[in-house]
């Protein structure tokens, strides 16, 4: 049987983005959008209180960040951030 494409073949092992997520602590509502929609499971509620009342989330599993950005895109008071770290190779 032909396939209709060929299946993917990476030469090299694929590099997963290196992030950091960055969160606007008085910013953040509480809702946990974030938290409750990272595929990762890399965010949970802070144990403080914000200016608003909140908990806000905070990174508990870095390093099972694949930096997708859900987080980001989902907040809906701008209120986290994912920003690439510079690789110290300049890469
Ligand atoms: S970038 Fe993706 S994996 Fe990382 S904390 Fe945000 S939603 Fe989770
Ligand atoms: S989605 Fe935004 S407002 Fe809601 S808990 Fe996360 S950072 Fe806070």
């Amino acid at each position: 049987m032909r396939l209709p494409r060929k299946p993917l073949r990476p030469r090299k092992a694929l590099r997963i983005r290196e992030v950091e997520v960055l969160v606007i602590w008085d910013r953040c509502k509480g809702c946990g959008f974030c938290i409750e929609f990272c595929p990762r499971g890399v965010l949970d509620y802070s144990d403080k209180l914000n200016a608003r009342g909140a908990r806000p989330p905070v990174v508990v599993r870095p390093e099972e960040c694949v930096g997708c950005g859900l987080c980001q895109d989902i907040c809906p008071d701008l209120a986290i951030f994912v920003v690439p770290v510079k690789s110290e190779e300049g890469r």
